[in-house]
């Protein structure tokens, strides 16, 4: 039997319409459009990619969007101070600062230095907190995004079985906070886990936040379980081209599993569709 793919590619316009209506409706009842400002410095080319889509993005739902793009030998210094001014401007609902930062940069103090109600990107500690112990939170894009898939695939999911691989603070931890949340019993997998094929033969949902290309193997898949895989890796084909791959042996996986994402057009979409949705709730609470 073969799984069901999970279309992200449709999930995230189904959420990208949601968002633009509740835009028309901000608009209608603020007189203003909500404003995402997006950081990038340095000119690492991947990442003025991802600030590029995200500022199409937001267009496209009629948002406003503002990008800052400073040069690589930026001073800390001077981006805290931009931080500063975006904090306080009121035109400014979230500020999203592209990551990776150049390395004489201490990314957790520029984190910290956004206002935590517009920080859409959902890494502040004041937000990772609320999401642990169950307030509301601007969480972050990527895990958001999973567990629209998850419950796209299975509704209600409490008791399911559920094992994260990867315990990173910008999947890893808070897809495991997110699931905990919705009354799954969840167990997180990383580098020193033993028997990891043991933990996901067991699990009704495998989400994979590795890194590794197809790490996941087909064979420890619970027959009918839901596979979500956040990776994204490129790998070298023997003719010399590329090709983006998950962390998941997505052929092997898809006899065994119920649904599973594809890898591109599974969670990759959903991330920026996530992002704009965190920069309307946090308009909303703003005004
Ligand atoms: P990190 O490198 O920060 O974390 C990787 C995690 O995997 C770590 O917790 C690590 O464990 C764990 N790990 C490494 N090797 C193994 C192993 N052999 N067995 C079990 N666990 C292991 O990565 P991210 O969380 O940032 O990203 C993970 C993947 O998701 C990447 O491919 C990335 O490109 C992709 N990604 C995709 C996004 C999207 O929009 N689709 C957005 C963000 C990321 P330990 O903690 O012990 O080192």
């Amino acid at each position: 039997m073969s799984a069901l793919l999970i279309d992200g590619k449709a999930r995230a316009a189904a959420l990208r319409a949601e968002v633009a209506t509740g835009v028309a409706a901000f608009v209608a009842a603020r007189g203003r459009a909500p404003g995402l400002t997006v950081v990038l410095v340095g000119d690492d080319p991947a990442s003025a990619v991802y600030v590029g889509a995200k500022g199409k993005a937001c267009l496209e739902v009629g948002m406003i969007s503002a990008e800052h793009r400073l040069p690589a030998e930026t001073a800390q210094a001077d981006l805290l101070a931009l931080i500063g001014r975006l904090n306080s401007d009121p035109a400014v609902d979230g500020i999203l600062v592209q990551m990776p930062l150049p390395k004489h940069i201490d990314s957790d103090r520029v984190i910290a230095a956004i206002d935590p109600g517009k920080d859409v990107d959902g890494f502040h500690p004041v937000n990772a907190g609320r999401l642990a112990i169950g307030q509301p939170a601007l969480v972050p894009c990527t895990p958001s995004g999973c567990l629209l898939l998850i419950r796209e695939a299975l509704g209600d999911i409490s008791g399911a079985e559920a094992v994260v691989i990867g315990r990173s603070s910008i999947v890893g931890k808070p897809m495991a906070a997110l699931l905990t949340a919705a009354s799954a019993t969840v167990t997180i997998a990383h580098s020193r886990t033993r028997d990891l094929a043991g933990h996901v033969a067991r699990a009704d949902i495998v989400v994979a936040a590795v890194g590794i290309p197809a790490m996941v193997q087909g064979h420890w898949i619970k027959p009918g379980a839901c596979v979500i895989d956040v990776g994204i890796n490129r790998i070298a084909l023997p003719d010399g081209k590329t090709r983006l791959v998950g962390d998941v042996d997505f052929a092997a996986a898809r006899e065994r599993a119920g649904w599973i994402t594809p890898v591109p057009g599974g969670v990759g979409p959903m991330t920026i569709a996530c992002l704009l949705a965190n920069t309307l709730s946090a308009a909303q609470a703003r005004s």
